[in-house]
Formats: structure tokens, sequence, C-alpha cells
């Protein structure tokens, strides 16, 4: 497979690279030969005009293309408002198609049964590489008919695009077929010796953020935790309902999990009543994210597929890659993600809204993404490895001050969450002990009750309540802080026993009180476990007010009980465990 890449200037260089490419063609072997035509010039004539030039010069050669944002060439983003890349396919076998066919929602099923039929009739198929006017256009029944497809033919592509990204304009065309306003592209590769490897990059990361979808039919977005789905963009964002919403929140697309693949999905337009039309579907109680572009995780990325793609030993890349990714790179930077392929072979493509790859038999729509298509004849030429060159990525001095501002927010974040669940804790736990506070602990005993009564269980529920003997005289004799440590002494006495009981809540009632829950004990089991903690606290020694007691009262809850006639009892049982000596047990 031999690639030429061509910027197109005037008619003049055009036809003197196609003579050049002809003469290549007849010193060599060459069979196939297509051409892909990318065109950031929305004026069509003009793409008419070449592809006429192409018909007349090289009747024989394929071509298909598309309008795009922006031009991919030699790896780097392209000066010229049309590129073309022509691939001669140099072994017999083989073999290259185009489909053509109109695009819109109710083509759909057409469109993917006919390419079915032609690959199922054509088992030389295995690889699809595809273009398609996709703007304002919900994906979701394209991908679940494209997964239908005979399961080992990869399909990876990109969606047409402008320019101008707000603007819906768009077009695809090929040989023979026209161009087409409303159209999807098919061009079918393979045969023994044409083998592809298809893959994906990312590296935008989620914000901390979390939000729920609480309201979702098919791809329109209604709630996002209650609130109207705009909402999110309008206030984390400050973006704004009009023609530049799509273009705006293109690099801030939302972050959901999709099995093991990390999904990003654009907004594509905002409706009246503020929900969004996403690019696919997306499911109620899912919860996503914002994310952005963070360079470490895109060039950790690129350089680990970059060196995956390189085992392959590819003779051609083509790249699908996103226009927010150049929005979020800026057109200074953004040649270093892809250039780096260029080290490995030739690299050319487009920037588009929507990249198509097929993943595990799963066709996914991605949005700022880079799909990557490496393309070979025959076996890999080297037996040696073959390096990226990403010596590019080794410079420090490109982050611009943007990311050190995400840095910042994303730290302050984390700290703020840290903070809120510590706050969270403390405002249910006693501070001396660590245990639930008393607040906590009612709640904790009445939801317990409530939950059982409700959803109609049987499981027993039983309560320990323990008060410290003679503690007073703890005090009185060895001082406060004394007292504090064997206050601290029971509690952990309490937690290392409790281990044992699957479901227990332990609790501080009041001073040296404390309650125990079992939400599945009875009060046999609870007794049990009242007798270990008192004879375990009563062996220990502590330091000046050597070995204490504890007196605990036991009881089971009865059905549909409350809370009050549950705590008198307990609270009797442990008023009968100090009136009989204390130190002891009392079950009632
Ligand atoms: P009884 O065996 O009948 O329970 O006798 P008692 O001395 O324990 O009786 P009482 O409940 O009247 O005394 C409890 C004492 O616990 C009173 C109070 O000074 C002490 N206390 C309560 N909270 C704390 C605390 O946080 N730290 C310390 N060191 N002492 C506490
Ligand atoms: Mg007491
Ligand atoms: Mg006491």
């Amino acid at each position: 497979m031999k690639q030429f890449q061509i910027t197109y200037n005037n008619d003049e260089t055009f036809i003197k690279k196609l003579e050049e490419i002809n003469e290549w063609c007849s010193n060599n072997p060459s069979y196939t030969t297509v051409f892909r035509i990318y065109s950031q010039d929305m004026n069509l004539d003009h793409i008419r005009h070449i592809c006429d030039i192409l018909d007349d010069r090289m009747p024989d050669a394929l071509y298909l293309g598309c309008t795009a944002n922006a031009n991919i060439l030699d790896g780097a983003l392209a000066d010229a408002e049309i590129i073309l890349t022509c691939t001669v396919f140099e072994y017999e076998s083989t073999k290259a198609e185009i489909l053509q066919f109109p695009f819109l929602e109710e083509n759909v099923k057409e469109d993917v049964s006919q390419l079915k039929e032609f690959c199922i009739a054509n088992p030389w198929v295995n690889s699809v590489e595809m273009h398609a006017t996709i703007m304002d256009m919900s994906m979701k029944e394209f991908c679940d008919e494209m997964t239908t497809l005979p399961k080992d033919i990869q399909v990876f592509g990109g969606g047409a695009f402008n320019p101008n990204m707000d603007d819906e304009t768009a077009a695809v065309f090929s040989k023979g077929n026209g161009f087409l306003e409303h159209g999807i592209v098919f061009l079918l590769l393979g045969g023994s010796d044409f083998h592809a490897y298809s893959t994906f990059i990312a590296g935008w990361k989620p914000l901390k953020r979390r939000f729920k979808i609480t309201k979702a039919d098919r791809e329109i977005l209604y709630e996002l935790d209650g609130k109207p789905a705009f909402d999110v963009y309008q206030r984390f964002l400050n973006i704004e309902k009009n023609d530049k919403f799509f273009s705006n929140t293109l690099e801030f697309p939302l972050f959901l999990e999709h099995g093991d693949v990390d999904i990003l999905r654009c907004p594509l337009a905002v409706n009246d009543d503020d929900s969004l039309v996403m690019s696919s579907d997306v499911q109620e109680d899912a919860i996503v994210r914002l994310a952005y572009g963070d360079p470490a995780t895109i060039l950790s990325s690129i350089r680990r597929d970059g060196q995956n793609i390189a085992n392959f030993q590819p003779e051609v890349i083509q790249t699908f890659s996103c226009a927010a990714r150049r929005a979020f790179w800026g057109d200074e930077n953004i040649s270093d993600e892809t250039v780096v392929f260029s080290s490995i072979a030739p690299t050319a493509g487009f920037y588009t809204h929507g990249e198509f790859l097929r993943k595990d038999g799963d066709m996914l729509n991605f949005n700022v993404t880079l799909v990557i298509a490496a393309m070979r004849e025959g076996d890999p030429k080297s037996n040696e490895r073959v390096n990226i060159d990403d010596t590019q990525f080794d410079n420090p001095d490109k982050i611009p001050i943007i990311w050190r501002f995400v840095s910042f927010i994303e730290a302050s974040t984390a700290e703020l969450e840290e903070m809120n669940k510590r706050l969270a804790l403390t405002s249910i736990t006693d501070g001396l002990t660590r245990l639930y506070n008393r607040a906590e602990i009612e709640r904790k005993i009445r939801s317990t009750l409530n939950k059982r009564t409700q959803n109609g269980t049987d499981n027993d529920i039983s309560l320990i309540m323990l008060d410290l003997d003679n503690f007073k005289k703890v005090n009185d004799i060895y001082g406060h802080k004394e007292g504090d440590n064997v206050i601290k002494g029971l509690s952990d006495v309490l937690r290392k026993t409790a281990n044992d009981v699957d479901s227990h809540f332990l609790g501080r009632w009041g001073g040296e009180e404390f309650m125990v829950l079992l939400s599945n004990s009875n009060a046999e089991e609870a007794a049990i476990l009242a007798e270990k903690i008192r004879s375990t606290f009563a062996s220990i020694s502590y330091e000046t007010a050597g070995c204490q007691t504890v007196s605990i009262g036991v009881t089971q809850a009865r059905d549909d009980e409350d809370a009050d006639t549950l705590y008198n009892r307990v609270d009797k049982a442990l008023y009968t465990a100090k009136a009989n000596g204390k130190n002891q047990v009392v079950k009632i």
C-alpha cells in the first residue's frame, strides 16, 4: 500500500501530482487506487471540479470524501482548504468498493441493510470506512443496526462537518454517486492481504462533580439532579442558550460509563424547555459528569495507543478527530497529538464532530475522540519493534494557563469534597469515642424499626444498653482525663466485639452510657454479645483506674414496636442489672 498526500492549491500542481502518481503506478505493482478528499471549502462546485479532474485523469480510481471542519495532512493540521490522499493498493487480492446512500433517520435501517447485504455477498470485506452527515440526528438506531454487521468487520469513520462549528451544512460525495447534503458514504475494504487495526483515543477526564440523570427519553436529556439539564451548562460553565451552544458545549461533553468504555456525549442543541438533544441515547439513573481535556491523560493515551499502532506496522493511518480537540489545543498545538502517528506511517484525515468506531462488535458514536484506523497490506515488513517518535511530548512549557486553572478547580473540589465528608461524619459521630452520637443512633433505631414494618420482613431487632459502674468515683479519684480514657476503652471494646455480628450500630447515648443496635439478632444472640462485652471490658486494667465494670441491659423489639417502648424496656433491664449488684447482663 502506497500513499500520496496532496494539498490542492491549483489545477496545475494538482495535475502534475496526478501524473507523478500515474508514473509511479506504471513502474510498481499497483491495483486498486482510492482517493479520499476532505474539504473545508464549502463551495461544492470547487470539489466537483477536482472530482472532474480525477474522472478525467485517473478514470479507474475510486474516490470519496466529505466536507470537514479542518484537514489533517502529514499528521498535522493542514493549511490547505482541500486535501486529498491517494492510496494505491499493491496486492491484487485487495479490493475496494464504494456505497453511498441518502441519510435521514427514516433511511437508516434500509441503508445499513443494503450495506449488510453487500458485506454478506462479498465476504472479502473486512473494513468499512464511513462518512455521514450527522448534524442534529440521533445515531442510536444507526449504531444499533451497524452492530448487526458480520462481527469480524471493523468500522471506523467520522461525520461530515463544516469549518463553522455552528453551521449544520455538510456533504458527502463519491465517484459516480454525486454529492449529498444528507448522505452516507461507505468505503469497503478487504481481501486476504488487507489488514486494518482501529482504535480510539479520548483523554477527556471527568470533573469530580457528579449529576444523576433523573429524566431522559432516548436522546433527549430532560433533567439532571431533578433540574432542567441545560441548567448544568448555564450554572457551571456560563454557556448561553444561543446559536453558539453547540460549539461552546463541545469542549465540555458529558462523561458516562457505558460497559467498560467511557463515552463522551455532546449536547447538540437545547430545547425551549431547557432539555438537551444529545448525540445518542442516554439512560435515566445513569451518573454523568462534565468532562474536560486533560493534557497529561491525552498524551499518555497517545503514547500507549501510538505504540500499539506502531506494533501493527501500518502503511497508512487514517485519523478522524473531533473539532473539540482542535478548539481545546488551539491551532498552534493541535498537531502535537497527531503528528506522532506520522512517525509510523503517512497520516491524514480530518476534524469532525462525531467519530465512529466498532469495538468488540458494538458500534460506538463518540464525541471529542480521536479515532484511528491503521492499515497494511501483507505481513509486517520488519521483525524489529518500531518505536513511535513522541519526543515532542517532553516539552513541558506548552501548558496553557487555563489548564492550571482546571488543576486548581479539581484540587479545590477534592478538598471541599473531603471536607464535606468530614463534616457529614462529624455531624453524626461523637468526638471522644467516634461512635454514632445520640441523635444518629436514635435515627438508626427508628429507621431500622420502620424499615422492618414497611418491608414486612421478620428480622430480629435487639438493643443493648450499657452504663459504666460507679463512674463518678473514677472521675473523683483518678481525674476526668482518666475517666475519658475508660470511656474510650469501652468504645474500643464495643467496636472489637461487635465486629463478629453482621449488622450492628454503635452509639454513645450520653456521658458514660452506650447503645448497641443489632438489626439481625434475637435477644439470646444479643445477650451473648453483651456478656462478651462485659467480660472483655472487665478484664482490662487502665493505667491508674485499674479494672472497671459495666452493667448491661438487653431486649428484643416486638413486632410493630416503636422506639419509645423499646427504650423503656432496655432501660429497665439496665436498671435491674444495677440493682442486682452491677457488672452483669440482664435480658428482658
Ligand atoms: P452507676 O454505677 O449507678 O452508674 O454510678 P455512676 O457513678 O456511674 O453514676 P452516674 O450516672 O450518676 O454518674 C455518671 C458520671 O459520668 C457523671 C459524670 O461526671 C461522668 N461523665 C459523664 N460524661 C463524662 C465524660 O465525657 N468524661 C468523663 N470523664 N466523665 C463523664
Ligand atoms: Mg449513668
Ligand atoms: Mg454509671
